[in-house]
């Protein structure tokens, strides 16, 4: 028998149980037709670099509901995946080359797509190594990248299936477009920042007779673009030109001024310059007007013969010399400081052109209709409820979406454009020949896919999709999504458009959005306040056991989560305390035996069935917690169990029985309340619970007939026959009374071995708290002990200590130590302190918000709390009249 160590050493134990789950295949489930499996397809992960706190938190939380599922014997499947990641990686490795002098144009496409598969595979590698780390148990045999053959098979079939209803189109929009990066952005990857510019205030001369208009602009270098000046229609300043035209400066071109309802009369002067080519909004105008795009800009932000004098410049190079020319020549009228806001892009940081380009997209409208309906029946639930409008509002404003970037790594768009005919083909497989003319001479589109293309078809796509496979068919539609609530449109949103689309079915039932990680302040973690701890840092210095219980307890779905050192190091203590349990279990286990049939609970004295009833009911709630998704919460709940209830008190009572050698033994109930607690807190802490459960095991009489490991054992379910509310009653009476009496100990500073006197006057509990008066002098210290019924209670004397609780109130005579004055002041500073907690419950219990959002459990414990803090008040106050009485009298 292997004897367990003294202190608990997270790391010698977490690789060796790892290994031992993956060596007996527990991680990949069997196809069973009789039971229906969970199912959760993790998200791919990006093969940028490390995993960060945000990524542990995902693995954990789905590890939660992946071993509580396995215990409870469903088939349960967990997908692991890494995803290209289009432009984030292609920046990683472009940085790469450009720390030994080279670029991508430089080493040209293959040569770079063979760089960046190097990247991504090592990259994959380190991914899987830091997931088995957090102790994740997904079945590796079916990890998935966005880039296997069959994802991308996905991809072109989803993107010809589209193309054919005409989902799919190509055409002239408006696009976030980075100059060094040189592709099309979304929106998600635009950061932006506000910055203080410059307004510029220009004459544009009227074409007939004298006169000019005065426009105002942040980018007087965009005026080559211009194709039309728009007025408010409404705007008295300007009703007479409308219909008229004016001169471009500089080049002499002539274009009309129009009226238009999206002009705000108030900016600037009222006369809008119209820029169709590189402003959102003056596009939309445009259209409205039949205005020509003029597009004065090069890929790379330089400016294009459209722009005249400025063909070659920089864009910024083009602004100077702009203004400069316009002065010289008389037209700038004034500049302001201006502050707006400009998008960057979020991966390199260069200045967003917003550019017209020709761009593939997705018409989202008709797939939007179908993803609100399944929400609004209830057949994909969204958790926390709140985002469910956001969803809608989203959903029902939706835009067509560019999936095309100009980047080289990432899914090539399955179309072909022909030489001879100029007609496209577009097709699953590369084509031999073109579909409208037969010639071979055939070119692939350059571009390639938005990365959130192929995430959008990741939950069937991973399984197999396009193949009718019986994987397929048995693990798809999945169970939970679980992902960052940052991410709820531009992932959740499209997997449910595309996933109804390709499947006909919901990729999911139930989308679980987690919060953001802060530090224990709950400031927002980065590198420049230095607060950022990494997962493998955190554990490296507390265990991984400890990491999952600090990013998971007390915290529920979205919402933010603080996990700073503090966090840990409490996690960490709360491991210590149940090692040290255990230990002492085993120890107890070892120097005594367990005989065969122990365990068939027979609890005849009232702690055992105290302890017996508190476990069974911690199971029925943390079952019912667990099913409602409150993973933080049931684990908070295991938390105060083990540590209050069963190692601070059961334990101590049970130390005081086995040295007394007193019959029956405790040990049965150790044994089995440690089992359970263990098993409860399995899905959270993996590895320290089976090397308790593995040394627990061994000790016990039926060791052959368990499960090889507690991951494969059945999860704990409550036995209602357990619940013993007598015996809860009086212990917790115990409780408080041992508690009351030691707090007055460390109040007076009463030594620790001396033993001092207690008169205990109750009501109804008075026999069970008699028979149970050998407990309380042992853990409160107390001799001689008086427990009596209230009637016999004697007026305080002036020496007195009275302690008032639940169902007893205590007397400590404390003659010599304390005086009356300061003894009024303590009985008034508790009623005080009383007072205020029945305002905030009074508050709590009358705010419709809280009524209204409150399990009605909940709502019915806070009333239970505010009538015994009612009636403890009344009773302190009959305290201070009596000590006011027995001061008139003396
Ligand atoms: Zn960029
Ligand atoms: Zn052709």
């Amino acid at each position: 028998m292997s004897e367990i160590s003294k202190a608990y050493e997270p790391g010698t134990i977490e690789r060796k149980w790892y290994d031992f789950w993956l060596e007996r295949g527990y991680f990949t489930p069997e196809i069973d037709h009789q039971h229906k499996p969970f199912v959760i397809i993790m998200p791919p992960t990006n093969v940028t670099g490390e995993l960060h706190q945000g990524h542990a938190l995902t693995a954990t939380l789905e590890d939660i509901m992946i071993r509580w599922h396995r215990m409870r014997g469903e088939p349960t499947l967990w997908l692991p995946g890494t995803d290209h990641a289009g432009i984030a990686t292609q920046v990683v490795v472009e940085r790469q080359l450009a720390g030994q002098g080279q670029t991508k144009d430089g080493v040209g496409r293959e040569k770079f797509a063979e760089l960046t598969w190097e990247w991504a595979n090592k990259s994959r590698e380190n991914i899987r190594r830091q997931h088995q780390l957090l102790g994740a148990s997904c079945d590796w045999t079916r990890e998935r990248f966005t880039l296997d053959e069959g994802p991308s098979k996905a991809v072109r079939t989803a993107f010809v299936s589209l193309f054919d209803k005409g989902l799919i189109y190509r055409g002239e929009r408006m696009v976030n477009w980075c100059p060094r990066c040189r592709t099309a952005l979304s929106d998600l990857e635009v950061e932006h920042k506000d910055i203080t510019g410059y307004l510029y205030y220009i004459h544009y001369p009227l074409a007939q007779g004298k006169g000019f208009v005065t426009v105002a602009t942040t980018r007087p270098e965009t005026f080559f673009g211009d194709t039309a000046v728009a007025v408010n229609p409404q705007d008295k300043r300007y009703k007479k030109l409308i219909g008229k035209s004016v001169i471009l400066p500089l080049i002499d071109k002539e274009i009309p001024i129009i009226a238009d309802d999206a002009v705000d009369a108030s900016f600037g002067t009222g006369a809008l310059k119209i820029t169709p080519a590189h402003d959102p909004t003056d596009f939309e105008i445009a259209q409205r007007h039949n205005l020509p795009l003029v597009d004065i800009m090069n890929p790379d932000a330089t400016m294009s013969e459209n722009a005249g004098p400025c063909r070659g410049l920089e864009r910024f190079a083009c602004r100077d010399k702009v203004l400069a020319d316009l002065k010289d020549k008389g037209l700038m009228e004034k500049i302001e400081p201006y502050a707006h806001s400009v998008g960057h892009c979020g991966r390199c940081q260069t200045m967003i052109e917003p550019r017209v380009s020709l761009q593939w997209f997705v018409r989202t409208q008709p797939l939007a209709k179908g993803a609100i309906e399944v929400v609004k029946e209830g057949r994909v639930r969204l958790l926390p409820e709140r985002f469910t409008k956001t969803y809608f509002d989203w959903m029902e404003n939706i835009r067509d979406w560019c999936i095309s970037r100009q980047l080289w790594w990432g899914h090539r768009i399955p179309v072909w454009y022909c030489r001879d005919c100029a007609g496209m083909t577009v097709s699953v497989d590369e084509p031999t020949a073109c579909v409208h003319c037969g010639s071979r001479q055939l070119l692939q589109d350059p571009d390639v896919l938005d990365t959130w293309f192929s995430s959008a078809l990741w939950p069937h796509s991973a399984l197999g999709w396009p193949e009718d496979t019986e994987v397929l068919r048995y693990f798809y539609p999945g169970s939970v999504l679980e992902t960052g609530y940052d991410i709820l449109f531009f992932w959740v949103a499209r997997m449910i458009m595309m996933g109804l689309e390709d499947t006909g079915e919901i990729p999911f039932h139930t989308v679980y959005l987690h919060g953001l990680i802060r530090d224990d302040s709950g400031a927002k973690m980065s590198k420049l306040r230095g607060n950022v701890i990494s997962p493998s840092e955190a554990i490296g210095k507390y265990g991984v056991d400890a990491l999952r219980f600090a990013l998971t307890a007390g915290t529920s779905a979205g919402n933010d989560i603080n996990v700073g050192k503090g966090k840990l190091e409490s996690s960490r203590n709360f491991a210590n305390k149940l090692w040290n349990a255990s230990r002492f279990i085993l120890q107890s286990l070892d120097a005594n035996g367990l005989e065969a049939g122990a365990l068939e609970l027979q609890p005849k004295r009232m702690e055992d069935q105290w302890i017996n009833s508190r476990l069974n009911r911690l199971i029925r709630s943390v079952t019912e917690l667990m099913e409602a998704f409150q993973f933080g919460e049931a684990e908070q709940e295991v938390y105060d169990f083990v540590w209050s209830k069963f190692c601070d008190w059961y334990i101590e009572v049970a130390k005081i029985r086995l040295s007394s050698q007193s019959t029956p033994s405790p040990l049965p109930f150790l044994v089995d309340t440690l089992e359970k607690s263990l098993r409860l807190l399995h899905p959270c802490m993996p590895f320290i619970t089976e090397e308790l459960w593995q040394s627990l095991q061994q000790r016990l009489p039926h060791g052959s007939r368990t499960p090889a490991s507690i991951m494969i054992a059945p999860y704990p379910v409550a036995d209602d026959k357990a619940f013993a509310p007598e015996a809860e009653r009086v212990m917790d009476s115990v409780i408080e009374i041992v508690r009351s009496i030691r707090n007055v100990r460390a109040q007076y500073k009463v030594k620790p071995d001396k033993l001092i006197e207690a008169r205990v006057y109750t009501g109804e509990l008075l026999s069970s708290l008699s028979a149970e008066a050998g407990m309380i002098e042992t853990l409160a210290k107390v001799r001689p002990l008086t427990i009596l019924g209230r009637q016999k209670r004697e007026s305080t004397k002036d020496k007195d200590l009275v302690l008032v609780l639940k169902e007893a109130e205590v007397v400590v005579p404390l003659a010599g130590m304390v005086d009356r004055l300061a003894e009024e002041q303590r009985l008034v500073k508790e009623s005080e302190e009383i007072k205020e907690r029945i305002v905030q419950l009074k508050a709590r219990l009358g705010n419709k918000a809280f009524l209204s959002k409150a399990p009605a459990q909940v709502v019915e414990k806070e009333k239970e709390k505010l009538a015994l803090l009612e009636d403890k008040l009344k009773r302190l106050h009959q305290e201070l009249s009596q000590l006011d009485s027995s001061s008139a009298d003396s």
